[in-house]
């Protein structure tokens, strides 16, 4: 909002939430709807659950440590005692509502895709919100590596197909979560033989999150790090070789990513395959969309065992990256009348050709009939039917200026779409 008008007004949006105005809405269209085609065209049925959970959706009591839980949930206590949460993402709500509606028993695997506003209590800054827009995909149902090859392509397509050019797609492996327990103990003990080496930010983390020495720009924890083992280096012989799958897969489909051994993501239930797609251009939160394998979530909240993967996007880093205008789309008619006793002609005519499909607007402020005409431009308005005095009608082609007598019963037929 513009600063003075900021000032002025008494109520704002609240921290890290915004308004999307008229102006704003046609790029968000055009993503929806590229996201909407693309995904049902691949077969995924779109889902939508409520905004709404029981906080143990998110909060599973096993590993729900990460800073999502912890600390980033809008949660509170209803009316009724029970613990409800905006929902922070939506592969939980959508595992929930997998075992509930029983899809375990449709024919496996059942792919979904979603879009919604999601809710976390970060510090906002460009590129990360309160309540923010994900469009997401998952497959739920199997192990195949195929999936993941065939989501991460989809995901390659969604933002390539919209023109988000320089893109880099991270692709890592986490193994299982024993073989990850195992690492992290691991990488601690190694840390803790360079301890003097280290930033004391990452010293002090080394218990609660060894990990974290890899983000470091510290020089001396740069060197201990670059020189420790890799969580790659370690998975399991079934994991490497899913891993080696899913990458013969994508080169095979001709994406390009880089290895990153480094690679984690923000919440705690990932297994195999973790993958992000970043763009530099957007500063620090470069992430435009990523996901990974989710194998044991189904399971911990109180499902059959179900392999699963699946990735979200975000809708505003999206429109970040693209950074285009994106005009609405201009009136097919504007209607305009030169003498207020058409007005009610104009209101019926309006109606008629909207049931009709033609997009039409009218006068509604009582301007003259140049007003009406200069309104008639600003709604880009591909043509004009001026009803003139004493019944007769004109139409006007806004492009070229040119004019025909026409009745306005014969509108329809002259400007029926296609
Ligand atoms: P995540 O659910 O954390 O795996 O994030 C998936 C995608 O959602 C990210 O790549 C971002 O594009 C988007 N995203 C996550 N958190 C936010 C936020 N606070 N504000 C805006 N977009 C977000």
């Amino acid at each position: 909002m513009d600063r003075l008008a900021a000032m002025a007004a008494r109520y704002q949006a609240p921290k890290g939430t915004f308004d999307v105005l008229p102006a704003e809405e046609a790029a968000r269209a055009l993503v929806a709807e590229h996201a909407g085609r693309l995904l049902d065209a691949a077969g995924h049925g779109r889902i939508e659950t409520p905004a709404l959970e029981e906080t143990e959706v998110f909060a599973r009591g096993v590993g729900a440590s990460t800073d999502i839980v912890s600390k980033e949930m809008f949660s509170f206590t209803d009316r009724g005692g029970r613990g409800l949460t905006l929902r922070p993402e939506g592969t939980a709500p959508i595992c929930r509502a997998y075992i509930e509606h029983g899809m375990h028993k449709d024919p496996q695997p059942v792919k979904l895709w979603y879009a919604g506003p999601f809710f976390r209590a970060e510090s906002p800054q460009r590129g990360r919100y309160r309540q923010f827009n994900q469009i997401g995909a998952e497959v739920i149902g199997t192990d195949s590596p195929l999936a993941d090859a065939e989501l991460i392509v989809l995901l390659d397509e969604l933002l390539r197909g919209l023109g988000i050019a320089d893109l880099e797609l991270r692709l890592g492996s986490l193994g299982s979560p024993e073989a990850r327990a195992a690492y992290r103990d691991e990488l601690r003990d190694y840390l803790r033989e360079h301890e003097a080496e280290l930033s004391d930010d990452v010293r002090a983390r080394l218990d609660s999150n060894p990990m974290r020495a890899f983000d470091s720009d510290h020089e001396g924890t740069r060197a201990v790090i670059g020189a420790a083992p890799t969580m790659l280096e370690r998975l399991e012989a079934d994991d490497a070789e899913h891993f080696a799958a899913v990458r013969a897969l994508l080169d095979a489909a001709g994406v390009p990513y880089r290895l990153d051994p480094t690679l984690v993501r923000g919440l705690d239930y990932y297994t195999r395959t973790i993958f992000s797609f970043v763009c530099d251009r957007l500063g620090a939160q470069s992430e435009i969309g990523g996901g990974g394998r989710y194998d044991g979530l189904i399971g911990q909240l109180g499902g059959p065992d179900t392999p699963a993967i699946g990735w979200a996007a975000g809708t505003e880093r999206i429109l970040l990256a693209l950074d285009e205008e994106v005009a609405m789309p201009g009136m097919d008619l504007f209607i305009a009348v030169a003498e207020d006793r058409q007005r009610a002609k104009a209101v019926a005519l309006a109606g008629e050709l909207r049931h009709a499909g033609i997009s039409v607007e009218i006068d509604l402020a009582g301007r003259s009939i140049k007003g009406q005409m200069k309104q008639a431009d600003r709604v880009r308005a591909a043509r004009t039917l001026i009803l003139d005095e004493g019944d007769s009608a004109r139409l006007r082609d806004m492009a070229t200026g040119e004019e025909r007598r026409v009745e306005p019963s014969e509108v329809l037929e002259l400007i029926r779409p296609g």
